[in-house]
């Protein structure tokens, strides 16, 4: 795909990599649906892709809901008069151990823990994929779907809400590359490992040394990195199905 005039919809576009995969993207002529909870971030980065020479758009939509994934969806259609992409980014972490023993007691992992983490990182994937990918066989021009997965996708202690939905999004990649080849609709997934945003920007100098010192490549991976790999997927029109691992070595 030529990414040039394209339109294509970045969820959880507010900040870290979705705001960097926003601006990357129209630096290469993409025009952007930007979708987020918060206005506020939602105009910085719609004026810093304009400013990178794109038409930006944004969406305030929860990926989580589905009547709101609905309009949102049927609003950049009707904006756009197409949608050629979408990158599934938007995601949360509510990290915790399954049963935690303390002062002779053992405390569990709260159910709303749980489902909080799969409507946003699961369901949300879901929803948002399967109202653009509607469009996408209605408008009969195919189109290229990402997915972020994430290296705890393997399993990870206190993430047993996380990688269960990273593993979801990793499955259902593998499932609507073989089911929505037929509508010429590529779909592929992203796995990154520890990468550098705001959030790690804030941490502990010593926490940030213990987290790298395991990476073989000693470094975090950058926002940019992970750019590269959706252009690169949204680019090459014969990857499809399979999921680019972005942890500097750091998967067993
Ligand atoms: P981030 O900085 O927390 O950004 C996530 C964005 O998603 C925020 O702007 C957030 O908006 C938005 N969002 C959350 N819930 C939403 C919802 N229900 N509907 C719409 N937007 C919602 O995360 P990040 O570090 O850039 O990570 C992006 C993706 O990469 C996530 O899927 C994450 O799991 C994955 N990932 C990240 C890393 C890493 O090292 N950073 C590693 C592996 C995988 P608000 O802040 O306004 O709520």
């Amino acid at each position: 795909m030529n990414i040039e005039n394209k339109v294509i919809i970045i969820t959880g576009a507010g900040q870290g990599l979705g705001r960097t995969m926003a601006i990357e993207l129209a630096k290469k002529g993409a025009k952007t649906a930007l979708v987020d909870l918060n206005e506020e971030k939602l105009i910085e980065i719609r004026e810093l892709c304009e400013k990178a020479g794109s038409e930006a758009r944004y969406y305030l939509a929860n990926v989580a809901d589905e009547s709101s994934v609905e309009g949102m969806v049927n609003q950049t259609a009707n904006d756009f008069g197409q949608i050629d992409g979408l990158i599934n980014n938007a995601g949360i972490l509510r990290d915790g151990l399954l049963i935690k023993a303390k002062d002779g007691e053992i405390n569990k992992m709260s159910l709303s823990q749980w489902q909080s983490v799969i409507d946003v990182n699961l369901t949300g994937v879901f929803l948002c994929t399967r109202e653009v990918t509607a469009k996408m066989a209605e408008h009969n021009n195919g189109g290229v779907i990402i997915n972020i997965s994430s290296i705890s996708r393997a399993g990870n202690i206190g993430q047993t809400n996380y990688s269960a939905a990273k593993a979801g999004v990793a499955a259902m990649t593998v499932s609507w590359a073989k089911e929505l080849a037929r509508f010429n609709i590529r779909c592929a997934a992203i796995a990154p490992g520890f990468i550098a945003t705001d959030m790690t920007a804030g941490m502990k100098p010593e926490a940030l040394e213990r987290m790298t010192s395991v990476i073989p490549l000693k470094r975090m991976g950058t926002c940019e990195e992970i750019a590269h790999s959706a252009i690169y997927i949204l680019e090459n029109d014969y990857y499809s199905g399979r999921i680019i691992e972005m942890d500097g070595g750091l998967r067993l």
